[in-house]
């Protein structure tokens, strides 16, 4: 079997990136140089998992529902991908050996998490899959978990490094690039030694991954699952609530029985 790798960047926690302006897609010369950093993260994560041994990597950008990854600027070593609706990582499947969620961020109401949300910072304020409350880590690990596939290192400031150990467990290598200062400000490591850390915790991570020998899980949790979603403020629940097979539980939470992991994430 190939020993194939999948790389989904997020943006809020590419090295560098301090400010929220960088992350707004709004075409200021902020945003442009927060995209030039974030693929500057991304060659680091394809350098380092060919450098552990990976065939092939494909790398698919999330942020905004993708679209910030400058392809003229990509190792042309990966093939590139965005989500398409409905699917957080279109060509995901049981032939991958390992996830890398790259630039992530904490879940919403994180204390220091950097720009802490989960999935909408606008109308998201709580995500929980039986009881268990999840940011986009847990769903995204959900997902790949869907297909056997175990999310192998995460990179992102110091909350998401805690994040995804307690989610995941210890096994999960991280890149810790910077420190939240509060929600809208972090403290960045130099960019020199940020893709340093990303490319070496991304070779030891690909280089367990295919050894056989290692304690990565794949995230599944119990099927079927009650999912229950609360928002800011209730007009957002009111929309929810119109969708099939969702139920309102009060002004701002509406809840729904899932039988498939693919389906975490169906808002
Ligand atoms: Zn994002």
């Amino acid at each position: 079997m190939r020993r194939k790798i999948y790389i989904l960047a997020d943006m809020e926690g590419v090295s560098g990136i301090r400010m929220p302006e960088q992350v707004k897609r709004d075409g200021s010369s902020e945003y442009e140089q927060g995209r030039r950093l974030m693929m500057k993260d991304i060659n680091a994560a394809i350098e380092g998992c060919f450098e552990g041994g990976a065939e092939e990597v494909v790398a698919c950008d999330t942020h905004g529902g993708g679209g910030q990854i400058r392809l003229e600027e990509m190792d042309d070593r990966a093939i590139y991908e965005t989500p398409a609706a409905g699917r957080l990582m279109p060509s995901l499947d049981d032939s991958f050996t390992g996830v890398i969620l790259l630039g992530h961020h904490a879940r919403a109401g994180t204390l220091n998490g950097f720009l802490d949300h989960t999935m909408s910072s606008a109308e998201w304020f709580r995500f929980t899959f039986n009881g268990v409350e999840l940011g986009e880590i847990g769903i995204e690990a959900a997902w790949a978990g869907h297909y056997g596939v175990p999310v192998i290192m995460i990179s992102g400031d110091a909350a998401t490094a805690a994040e995804a150990r307690q989610t995941l467990g210890d096994a999960v290598e991280c890149a810790v690039v910077k420190w939240g200062l509060g929600r809208n400000r972090a403290r960045c490591l130099s960019l020199s030694r940020a893709h340093a850390l990303i490319r070496e915790t991304a070779a030891r991570a690909v280089r367990r991954a295919i050894s056989g020998d290692h304690d990565f899980r794949s995230y599944r949790p119990a099927l079927p699952a009650i999912v229950e979603l609360t928002f800011n403020r209730s007009d957002a629940a009111d929309a929810a609530s119109l969708r099939r097979a969702v139920e309102r539980v009060d002004a701002r939470t509406v809840r729904r029985r899932v039988e498939s992991l693919l389906d975490i994430y169906f808002w």
